[in-house]
């Protein structure tokens, strides 16, 4: 067995053999003849000259071997509702999906934006655009009307594809209204509007441009829609993130890096083999989503278990929190993946749950989207008996960053670190200012990636080269390197330690929000003068977001009974535009906020404050008052 240590140097001294050999793990249509193109840095293309399909190599490359294995299994706790789709099955349905996609009008190269709960039907939308080489942006179900419009104005997709409704722990989330607001807010509009009618809430269609899925599917019904390839470097979906500015970035990936990124981590990193089964408990919204509930698990041949509901709820709706415990037994699931905020949801139930299912079959628990905490480590590898690996990674980057590849060597886990950097990520820690290079263990710096990204890594920003330029690649001065906006520390061993975000982006239980997209909703708020955003510690969801708002009438700040009423509202406001996840624990009213003299907001002293620590160097600071008034207020939370 090749050595970790050898098998990611490799990688790094000679990336065109080994990536040549990672790409011998996915079927090509027509071969390529370059493995990477780093003329234009920090642009990188891999693959070039090969033409390949996402959809073929996560559905039809199994038939020959396994069309009557499970492959999509779609389980919700909110419906009560499980069904099986085999690999023949799912080639079905996805190739109905092509074609009512195509009768709409899609045709190669154009979006078609994604807005549902996390159901078979959305899978099949994912796949049926790899297969007609549309570019899919799925947009988190948990976002409202506000987000989703932007993200419409930016995709301008042909078609959105969507549901009457999702539900959270027995709560019906109409999605149709949402999505008729967001319409009627953006300047896009579609040709065509694709719903599926889960039956759980009433739907008023457009005429001419809303259809019904069932509608469309009778036509479709036995449809023959071959695969399109396409070049590897052919833009196969977007995906938001937040950042520092309200405009959210639309990630944009390729077709053939991601495919042998995917591929490559499957078995090198998750140890995933086909035939068996693979639970991850995120959402089709987020980018664990793509590339481990659909395609990675998929294009490895295994079996995908797409879960709605809470991890504490059972299949009649009532509280269970062993669910999932009882999923992985009776699917005999290998590979499960999940966040620290479940485990910590988790740990509230009765201990006794984890030994009430057989889990035996379970190798391994993957956790990622967030720092997984010590106890919470500790608890779930005690009570599971199998190795619990963090896995540090991005949207950006599509699959992760730093982890164990025990696929390739079994290494132990350190409790606190995500672990070593995966082959491919030539990651670095730089001195902040400076740009200087730290080499020394326990050394804080920003966890930057040296060019070129690996296969699966972002393209670009989409529509925007010069902002992914400008915005990943030039916060470092005199280095041209992808910074992750992080903060870390290596250990002796070459462990890395992730220390939190350089910007202002929040983590609120796995979910990545941006503080000035919040601020942006609260500001829109009539009574509202200013406004700061900032995460504070939590014990159960990692951070969660606090608000303080100057009020245009200062008197306001001292009414108890106007402070309650405009925080209502302000939150009101929060879910209204960006979702209830984006929605902020507390408002606090104050007459200031601490700012710089040169009227830049001291977001980290705010931050500082609100956790209780030393708010740090505040000499450039212009009214302490202002400070003092957020510590008294956090001292009424
Ligand atoms: P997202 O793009 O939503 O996946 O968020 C990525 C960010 O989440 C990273 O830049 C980190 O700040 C954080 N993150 C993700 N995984 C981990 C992890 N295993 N440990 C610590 N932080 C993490």
């Amino acid at each position: 067995m090749t050595s970790y240590a050898d098998f990611y140097r490799q990688s790094i001294d000679q990336p065109d053999a080994f990536w040549a050999s990672q790409a011998k793990l996915i079927d090509w249509h027509r071969p390529f003849d370059r493995v990477c193109n780093y003329d234009n840095p920090p642009f990188v293309s891999w693959f070039e000259g090969g033409q390949t399909s996402l959809c073929h190599n996560a559905v039809d490359r199994h038939l020959a071997d396994r069309a009557d294995q499970a492959a999509l299994i779609a389980i919700s706790s909110e419906t009560g509702t499980e069904k099986t789709y085999t690999f023949k099955e799912l080639l079905v349905e996805v190739q109905r999906m092509a074609a009512s996609l195509k009768a709409l009008g899609v045709a190669k190269g154009d979006r078609v934006l994604i807005y549902m709960p996390m159901i078979a039907e959305a899978a099949f939308a994912m796949l049926a655009c790899a297969r007609i080489g549309a570019i899919h942006c799925v947009v988190f179900g948990g976002f409202a009307s506000g987000s989703l419009a932007s993200r419409i104005d930016d995709a301008t997709p042909k078609v959105i594809v969507s549901a009457d409704a999702g539900s959270r722990g027995g709560k019906v989330v109409a999605y149709k209204p949402l999505l008729d607001e967001a319409l009627r807010l953006s300047s896009h509009q579609p040709e065509a509007v694709l719903l599926a009618d889960r039956k759980l809430a009433p739907m008023a269609l457009v005429a001419g441009r809303d259809h019904l899925w069932t509608d469309l599917h009778e036509q479709h019904c036995d449809a023959q829609v071959p695969c399109e390839w396409l070049d590897s470097t052919a833009i196969s979906y977007t995906i938001y993130t937040s950042g520092t500015t309200g405009k959210p970035k639309g990630v944009q990936r390729d077709t053939g890096g991601y495919a042998v990124a995917l591929a490559a981590s499957m078995k090198h990193i998750f140890d995933g083999r086909a035939g068996e089964t693979y639970f991850s408990t995120s959402d089709i919204g987020w980018v664990v989503g793509h590339s481990y509930i659909v395609y990675g698990p998929l294009i490895a041949g295994m079996a995908t278990i797409m879960y709605e509901g809470l991890p504490t709820q059972g299949m009649d709706g009532r509280p269970n929190g062993g669910i999932w415990w009882s999923l992985v037994e009776k699917y005999r699931v290998t590979a499960m993946f999940s966040a620290p905020t479940a485990v910590r949801v988790l740990k509230k139930q009765d201990p006794a749950l984890l030994k009430k299912y057989d889990l035996s079959s379970l190798r391994a628990l993957f956790l990622a989207g967030e720092p997984l905490d010590e106890p919470t480590a500790r608890w779930i590898s005690e009570g599971l008996n199998v190795p619990i690996i963090d896995n540090y990674w991005q949207t950006e980057s599509g699959w992760p960053i730093l982890t164990i590849a025990n696929g390739v060597e079994k290494k132990p886990s350190k409790f606190g670190s995500p672990g070593v950097p995966m082959y491919g990520y030539n990651v670095k820690l730089l001195h902040e200012s400076t740009g200087e290079e730290l080499t020394r263990p326990g050394e804080k710096g920003v966890v930057v990636l040296e060019g070129p990204t690996p296969p699966g890594f972002m393209q670009t920003i989409w529509k925007g080269d010069d902002r992914f330029v400008e915005t990943y690649w030039k916060t470092v001065p005199g280095r041209m390197v992808y910074s992750t906006f992080d903060w870390g520390i290596r250990d002796a061993d070459g462990y890395y330690f992730i220390l939190g975000r350089t910007d202002d982006v929040i983590n609120v239980a796995g979910h990545r929000l941006g503080t000035r997209e919040i601020e942006e909703s609260i500001s829109g708020h009539p009574q509202v003068a200013e406004v700061a955003v900032v995460g504070m510690a939590d014990a159960l969801k990692g951070q969660v977001a606090m608000a303080f708002v100057v009020l245009k009438d200062a008197a306001l700040t001292q009414d108890s009974a106007a402070s309650l009423r405009l925080e209502g509202e302000i939150m009101k406001r929060v879910d209204t535009d960006l979702g209830a996840v984006a929605r902020p624990a507390r408002v606090r009213f104050v007459t200031a906020l601490p700012k710089t003299r040169s009227g830049k907001l001291l977001r980290r002293a705010i931050q500082a404050v609100c956790e209780g620590r030393d708010a740090g160097d505040l000499t450039t600071m212009d009214d302490p008052a202002a400070l003092q008034q957020i510590r008294d207020r956090v001292a009424t939370v």
